[in-house]
């Protein structure tokens, strides 16, 4: 995280001062901002590498900041919220949050969650032409073609679809409406048994354990996340 600039986005100033220590702690450059006006001032200025965002702010809501930015920025945005709500969770990550803690939340685990946002950002480039390796698997997205130790898997086109949808995205929680948007399209964001019958389908063919899976993971509620 050296030399990584991140603009945090709270209003509560010792909340702010905290993550500064923890921040700097690691070597980052820490902008802060206490309204959603002056985050997206900083932002336009500055081009922080990623956002950490408080939901509850004096002059807007969060989300009215994912909203702004998300037309004309892709920076990360990692959302704090003190509240633990399904619903919330979903909303914000279909309205371009990136990832999100509940508050109270750990140091280790903040730096952690930010760590995964930044490399997936600078592996971005790459994504399109990858091979992709977890666990027994690899997948060369170039050739369009899946292996388990070694030996080729027939994975159906929509199932290949959906994993490398997943694999685009290590760490980053994937909301049901967005992968079934990306993969049914947008009259089929409510079907959400479609993604529960071909997630099964894909532990099936590439977990070592697909009662247990250790790379395609279900966000109880929320939706699904890729874990190399
Ligand atoms: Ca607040």
């Amino acid at each position: 995280m050296e030399n990584t600039s991140i603009l945090v986005v709270e209003d509560e100033y010792r909340i702010r001062q905290f993550l500064r220590a923890a921040l700097e702690g690691e070597g980052c450059k820490v902008l802060e901002a206490p309204t959603v006006a002056a985050g997206l001032a900083l932002v336009s200025e500055y081009k922080p590498e990623l956002v950490i965002l408080d939901l509850g702010l004096p002059d807007a809501d969060g989300r009215q900041f994912i909203r702004s930015l998300r037309g004309w920025s892709d920076v990360p945005i990692m959302v704090l919220s003190a509240r633990n709500l399904e619903a919330d969770k979903v909303s914000l990550l279909d309205a371009g949050a990136d990832d999100y803690l509940a508050k109270p939340f750990g140091v280790a685990e903040l730096l952690a969650r930010l760590r995964a946002l930044k490399r997936r950002r600078e592996k971005r480039p790459m994504d399109s032409s990858a091979i992709v390796k977890f666990g027994e698997v690899t997948v060369d997205q170039v050739n369009r073609l899946t292996f388990r130790n070694g030996e080729p898997v027939h994975l159906t086109p929509r199932e290949y679809h959906l994993l490398t949808i997943m694999l685009a995205q290590p760490g980053k929680v994937l909301t049901q409406r967005q992968l079934l948007r990306e993969v049914w399209g947008a009259g089929h964001s409510e079907d959400g048994h479609y993604l529960r019958i071909y997630i099964g389908r894909l532990r099936q063919k590439l977990e070592s354990d697909p009662s247990q899976p250790q790379h395609l993971l279900t966000e109880t509620g929320v939706g699904y996340r890729f874990c190399q």
